[in-house]
């Protein structure tokens, strides 16, 4: 029996397999991690249904279209999203999270005038603390650190994926938490990938610290869960779909 691997080098199965995998070591790489390649013992992953205009089956809603049941605030519930109320504050949900998939759609309402950071800001802050900027872009000149898709203070977007005002708009974000030492100081530091209308934004960007304005961000060690908020920068962002999936490290 040949492979076709084997067949375009001439060789026999016993034979690339061991100059292959002396040469690769493979099992040796996967000793410390307990399998070895191509395992059949291996656990399978679970099963996930998903489609494009739902939440996977494994995920938390923290929004359904019905209430903001999940969340501390006093924002308004519209007809399927829900709306920040001017000087109302931040909600953030009631539950904690750490390293985790986010999915969270967002439209400025297209009765909204913006101007740089004003007339139509929000963020989310993963954390409480680290803003994936929420910002009506299309069009809006302002700080680059600042439109949407920006990490705050700390990375532009790769490019303006943004929709114009009146248009929903989707984030999908990979956000690994930092971790910290027993004595408080950083470990590693957190990363965020942000696809913005599924478009890349943030390509694993690392997070410089607790997001900060017109300041260049510090870390100061936390829990390893906390909430996520969404800001109340006194404009009339509204929200939709919103679903999170925690992820283990
Ligand atoms: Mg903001």
């Amino acid at each position: 029996m040949r492979c076709p691997l084997c067949s375009y080098l001439g060789l026999s199965v016993a034979v690339a397999s061991a100059a292959v995998f002396v040469a690769a070591g493979p099992a040796q790489q996967t000793a410390a991690k307990k399998w070895e390649v191509h395992d059949m013992k291996r656990p399978q992953p679970a099963m996930v249904s998903a489609s494009d205009h739902t939440a996977p089956s494994d995920a938390i809603v923290l929004f359904d279209g019905k209430d903001l049941s999940k969340w501390n605030g006093n924002w308004e519930v519209k007809d399927g999203y829900f709306q920040a109320k001017a000087g109302s504050g931040n909600i953030s949900t009631k539950d904690g999270f750490g390293s985790c998939q986010l999915h969270i759609e967002w439209m400025v309402p297209a009765s909204c005038k913006c101007e740089s950071q004003h007339g139509c800001n929000s963020g989310v802050f993963f954390m409480g603390r680290y803003e994936l900027q929420v910002l009506g872009s299309n069009p809006n000149q302002t700080y680059v650190d600042g439109m949407a898709g920006a990490m705050y203070g700390q990375y532009p977007p790769l490019v303006n994926a943004c929709k114009p005002n009146g248009e929903w708009n989707t984030y999908d974000v990979i956000f690994h938490a930092p971790k910290f030492k027993a004595d408080g100081s950083l470990e590693k530091a957190g990363t965020m990938t942000v696809f913005f209308n599924g478009v890349l934004v943030q390509d694993h960007s690392e997070i410089w610290g607790a997001t900060s304005h017109a300041a260049v961000a510090k870390y100061s060690a936390h829990e390893e869960k906390l909430p996520i908020s969404l800001q109340d920068h006194g404009d009339p962002l509204c929200f939709r779909n919103a679903w999170i999936r925690p992820l283990a490290n």
